[in-house]
């Protein structure tokens, strides 16, 4: 079965209005979980929780699907109407036409509980009339009744042991049409729901639903007053037991005297009826009275609509009262009374103690110490829905509430969460300069480089050795206009859409023999000079040299046609050759005492004689 409340996580906004209104502390916050909990063991069904929360998040268990179900099933239903109908359907003029309005929505038989509250008022008059000495609180109201139990259990044995007046009720109805009637409690309270669970055998009761689910029924099924006529209760007819949902009606209808100087009943109602119950414990021998409590009167309950005026529904009710006592056969009442009397009224209480391990002082001071309420341990705002900081730590300790419940710790809280969101931004603002700093440090090197390379491809373009630099994949990086030039026209027309013929492959470029040098170099890692190489009919001298080992390869190509490289190269040569030789004369001197001064000077004036015909000749 579904719990009688529950929080809907979706509806909730977490503002713990309901942790404040439960008298006792069934509410569970966990700092794992931003939604509240319904502890189901410590819930009363008070419906103070339901009350207090603007958002509807908490959900009552709905039973009005239930009776829709049962009343298209069934043919034998039977309504047992609480008396507050008079404050809760003002808008239905007369109560007959409310009872006929039932009976279009598919009931059997209507009844009032109100004869079953004169049946119960009587027990209670004769069980104070007995009592020597004895105390009773009496067991009307199940929120009441369900308080002592889990909370107050050492005061069961002084509940009064009498059925509530439903199912004393229940009791007549069953009597009158049959065992298998089924019993529908229609009832001011949400607890009711819970309470009919209790009674058994002829006491039982099949379904309880609300009143605010009854309008809501008697809105979808489109049945107003207007279109009916009268039809009163079913017999038998309540006569002062119409009074119950006032609090003192039960009184009234027990016709037990409420003087000021000698009255054995003490009344309350409101959540003062927790107060009085410790007055009871405490005090009963001195008061010496028997306690009629309800935590909220009946007029009044959760199961009725919301915003109702407790003082206008009161003269409702006496209204009501009064017009059903003017038709009210009260022969026929006496001789009904007389056919119950037998009828066994009694119930029993189960203790189910809820109270939870009180924490140690030590863990309470530690608690109180991180709420920084040491100070003011024993008083509290009440922000927080407990007393006391004491009773607030106390339900820390128990696993019941939060710190962050408490508006102090939560602000102080809130304080370091900004002065520490604080230091951050100012961390986050000086990285961000920093940042900015290293990306304009970054812009100027980069400016810096993009004109080192700029200077670069000029200088190369100026040189009139060709040079191309590459890839590991052979891919060109930089050539010079030299070098396009040698390729000959195609790779000039290349060079206009791609300048400098950036990611060319080389190998569709240059033949094997000449490309190959490049791979020998990027798998070497070793450079290679001044390599002879023909290609398209000239001579070309290529030496080619790692620049980013494994990565990057550059080269220089000289034309050796070219008049210029001729003669450098010419010259070159035969420098190299007059080294070269110089060992060897000298070696020859030694063995024919010759001097090898004769052979340079031969070989010097053969240069000379070459450097000054070229001279001349460019002349
Ligand atoms: S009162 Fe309602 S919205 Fe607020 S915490 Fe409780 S269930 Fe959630
Ligand atoms: S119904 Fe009453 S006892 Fe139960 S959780 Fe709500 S406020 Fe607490």
């Amino acid at each position: 079965m579904e719990p009688l409340l529950k929080i809907n996580s979706e509806k909730c906004i977490a503002c713990y209005a309901c942790v404040r209104a439960c008298p006792v502390k069934a509410i569970r916050v966990q700092s794992d979980k931003i939604t509240p909990e319904i502890i189901q063991e410590r819930c009363i069904g008070c419906g103070s929780c339901a009350a207090a929360c603007g958002p509807g998040a908490v959900e009552i268990r709905n039973t009005r699907d239930d009776l829709m179900e049962i009343l298209k099933k069934s043919n034998k239903v039977a309504a047992l109407v609480d008396p507050s109908i008079a404050g809760e359907f003002p808008d239905i003029t007369d109560y007959r036409k409310f009872v006929q309005m039932l009976r279009a929505l598919g009931f059997y038989s209507v009844h009032e509980v109100a004869f079953g509250v004169d049946l119960v008022a009587r027990e209670y008059k004769e069980l104070f009339r007995r009592s020597k000495g004895k105390y009773y609180i009496m067991s009307n109201d199940p929120v009441t009744v369900s308080f002592i139990e889990k909370y107050k259990p050492a005061l069961v044995p002084n509940l009064a042991p009498i059925l509530p007046p439903v199912a004393a009720a229940a009791q007549v109805i069953r009597q009158l049409s049959g065992e298998e009637i089924f019993l529908v409690h229609i009832s001011p309270l949400i607890a009711s729901k819970d309470e009919i669970l209790r009674f058994e055998g002829k006491s039982r009761i099949d379904l309880a639903i609300t009143f605010v689910e009854l309008r809501e029924l008697f809105t979808e099924a489109n049945i107003h007053e207007t279109d009916l006529e009268y039809s009163d209760f079913d017999e038998p007819l309540g006569y002062k037991g119409s009074f119950f949902p006032m609090a003192n009606g039960i009184i009234q209808a027990a016709e037990i005297k409420e003087h000021l100087h000698a009255t054995p009943v003490v009344t309350v109602e409101g959540e003062g009826m927790i107060d009085a119950i410790k007055e009871f414990e405490e005090n009963i021998g001195t008061i010496k009275c028997h306690f009629n409590l309800f935590y909220k009167e009946f007029l009044m309950g959760r199961g009725t609509s919301m915003g109702g005026k407790r003082i206008l529904r009161r003269s409702q009710l006496i209204s009501y009262v009064n017009k059903r006592f003017k038709i009210l056969d009260l022969e026929q009442w006496k001789r009904s009374m007389e056919q119950f009397k037998d009828l066994n009224l009694t119930r029993n209480f189960t203790p189910d103690d809820q109270s939870l391990p009180i924490p140690s002082e030590s863990r309470l001071k530690k608690i109180l110490k991180d709420l920084d309420q040491l100070e003011s341990a024993d008083v509290g705002c009440g922000a927080c829905g407990y007393a006391s900081c004491t009773d607030f730590a106390t339900a820390i300790a128990q696993g019941l509430a939060i710190p962050e419940m408490c508006n102090t710790y939560a602000s102080r809280n809130r304080q370091d969460h900004i002065q520490s969101l604080k230091i951050s931004n100012e961390k986050l603002a000086q990285a961000q300069d920093a940042l900015k700093k290293s990306e304009r440090q970054a812009q100027k090197e980069k400016e810096a480089a993009r004109e080192a390379s700029e200077i670069v491809r000029r200088m190369l373009h100026k040189l009139p050795s060709m040079v191309v630099i590459c890839d590991q994949n052979l891919k060109i990086l930089q050539t010079n206009n030299s070098f396009i030039e040698m390729l000959g026209e195609e790779a000039q027309e290349i060079n206009e859409v791609v300048p400098g013929l950036a990611g060319a492959d080389l190998k569709t470029l240059l033949p094997y023999n000449f490309y190959n040098l490049f791979t020998y170099v990027l798998s070497h890692n070793e450079s290679i000079r001044n390599r002879d190489l023909q290609h398209e009919g000239k001579l070309l001298n290529v030496s080619v040299f790692v620049i980013e080992k494994d990565k990057i390869v550059g080269a220089v190509i000289r034309d050796m046609s070219a008049p210029e490289v001729q003669k450098e190269e010419v010259v070159k040569r035969l420098n190299e050759a007059i080294d070269k030789n110089l060992n060897l004369v000298q070696q020859i001197g030694f063995i024919m005492g010759e001097g090898a001064a004769e052979t340079e000077r031969m070989l010097n004036s053969i240069i000379e004689s070459y450097e000054l015909r070229k001279d001349l000749k460019d002349r």
